[in-house]
């Protein structure tokens, strides 16, 4: 099903999964595709509607992320949607991989610019390829007729200039032929609201899907903020580096703090609750258990 069917055909808050392409290669990535998938088995009791696929950075993953969309589709029969970015591939290349996509069922994918390759810090659009996500998404549209989700950033996206003017550049996304809007994932509700409710003053109005990280380790909260700029809040940094000791306790505190956040996103009306597992079922069913 494509994410605008998805979404207007729901009656209760969308559940969806991201989850990564294990390392390795040959057996040993065989081994670990199915012990994702069995995982994936675990969180099926939660009804997900979607699970989404990354696409490592600068493409690395490009063969990976599709055959395991294909799986997940075939195999586990839940909806999918491959994250796709701009970098190192041209239009034809572009178009290529899309169509193989469409060709195989696939209904939905999610497109972004991507960052910058290792070593740089300024985006630099591939020969005849695309500088900014919005781009990508216009071509897809004129392409295909794959439902396209972008990414939005609650606390702003760390090159953008400005809060209002990174909000512009999403509004742009949409304007351009996005259905969803997938959030960075975020600790604060409050940026979330602001951010939904700015969005809300530029009539945007597809569906905008906060993104939740159950946290499950100290070592965990480093690599979040390096990776994602997401900010932690200082009452519950304080809380988790107290108990930094205890990894079970650690654990648990995040399953509460994710369950009181995800509460409070329903009661405030958000029509899908997109969850980063990390490819493991425990922390997120323990939340979903919760709500
Ligand atoms: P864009 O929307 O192009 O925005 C990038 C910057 O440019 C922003 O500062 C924006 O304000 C500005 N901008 C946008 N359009 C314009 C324009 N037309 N003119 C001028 N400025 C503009 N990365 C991966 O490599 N693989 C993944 O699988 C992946 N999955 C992700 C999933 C989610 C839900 C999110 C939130 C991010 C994900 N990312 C992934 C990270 C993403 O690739 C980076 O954050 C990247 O730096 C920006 O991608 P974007 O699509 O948001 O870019």
């Amino acid at each position: 099903m494509r994410l605008i069917e998805i979404y207007s055909n729901a009656t209760k808050p969308v559940i969806s999964f991201e989850v990564f392409p294990p390392k390795g290669e040959g057996i040993e990535y065989q081994q670990r595709v199915e012990n994702l998938l069995l995982e994936l088995t675990k969180l099926k009791k939660y009804k997900p509607s979607l699970i989404s696929v990354t696409y490592g950075a600068g493409g690395s993953t490009r063969e990976k992320t599709f055959d395991l969309v294909l799986k997940i589709k075939n195999e586990l029969e839940i909806e999918t949607m491959p994250h796709f970015t701009c970098v190192n591939f041209d239009k034809v290349q572009i178009l290529d991989y899309v169509q193989k996509l469409e060709s195989k069922g696939i209904k939905n994918i999610l497109a972004l610019r991507g960052d910058p390759p290792k070593g740089t810090e300024i985006f630099v659009a591939p020969e005849n390829g695309f500088s900014h996500a919005n781009e990508l998404v216009e071509f897809i549209r004129s392409n295909t007729d794959l439902s396209v989700a972008v990414a939005g950033y609650p606390e702003k996206h760390p090159e953008a200039v400005s809060f209002q003017i990174d909000l512009f550049n999403l509004k742009r996304k949409i304007t351009q032929g996005a259905d969803v809007v997938f959030t960075q994932l975020f600790f604060d509700n409050n940026d979330f609201f602001k951010f939904y409710e700015n969005l809300l003053n530029l009539n945007v109005n597809v569906p905008i899907i906060p993104g939740i990280m159950v946290v499950q380790s100290i070592s965990q909260i480093d690599k979040i903020i390096s990776l994602s700029g997401s900010k932690i809040p200082k009452d519950y940094l304080e809380l988790l580096y107290k108990y930094k000791e205890d990894s079970e306790y650690i654990k648990q505190l995040g399953i509460e703090y994710a369950a009181k956040q995800v509460k409070q996103l329903i009661e405030y009306g958000v029509k899908g609750l997109h969850f980063y597992p990390l490819n493991k079922a425990y922390a997120v069913s323990s939340v979903l258990e919760m709500i």
